[in-house]
C-alpha cells in the first residue's frame, strides 16, 4: 500500500471537529458511513464504506491517556463525595470504586480510540511521523 494513500482523501467537506464525532461514534472520519473497527479494539484496515485506509493510523498512548484522564475526573471525585457525606464501610468503597472504574474505562475506551482516530485522520497522521 503506498503510504500517502491516506493523504489522497479530500478533508474539505467536513470540519476537524465532525471527523472527531464521527470517530466518537466508531464509524469512518471520512464518510460517517463505514465502520472503522473489526473488534474491540482493533482496527479494520479500510472502511467498509469508502475504503479509507484508517487501518494505518496508529494511535498509541492517546486513547488510554485522554480514558484514564477521564475516568479519573469521574471517579475520584465522585469517590471522595461519598466518603464525606456518606461515610461507607471501607469494604463498600473498596467494592463499588475499583469495579466502577474498570466498567467505565472498558466502556469508554473503544469511544475514545475512535475519536483519536478521527482526530488523526483529519490532521492526515498515521502515528509514525519522526520529529
Ligand atoms: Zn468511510
Amino acid at each position: 500500500m503506498d503510504k500517502t494513500e491516506n493523504n489522497n482523501y479530500s478533508r474539505e467537506a467536513y470540519t476537524m471537529m465532525s471527523s472527531i464525532i464521527r470517530g466518537l461514534k466508531r464509524t469512518c472520519p471520512h464518510c460517517g458511513q463505514g465502520h472503522i473497527f473489526k473488534g474491540y479494539l482493533k482496527l479494520s484496515d479500510h472502511c467498509s464504506n469508502c475504503h479509507a485506509p484508517t487501518g494505518e493510523i496508529r494511535a498509541d498512548d492517546l486513547p488510554p491517556y485522554l480514558t484514564i484522564l477521564l475516568v479519573g475526573h469521574l471517579v475520584v471525585p465522585s469517590l471522595l463525595f461519598v466518603e464525606v457525606v456518606y461515610h461507607p464501610e471501607l469494604w463498600v468503597q473498596m467494592t463499588i470504586w475499583p469495579a466502577l472504574t474498570l466498567i467505565l474505562t472498558l466502556s469508554i475506551l473503544p469511544f475514545i480510540k475512535g475519536a483519536a482516530i478521527g482526530l488523526m485522520w483529519h490532521l492526515k497522521l498515521k502515528g509514525d511521523e519522526q520529529h
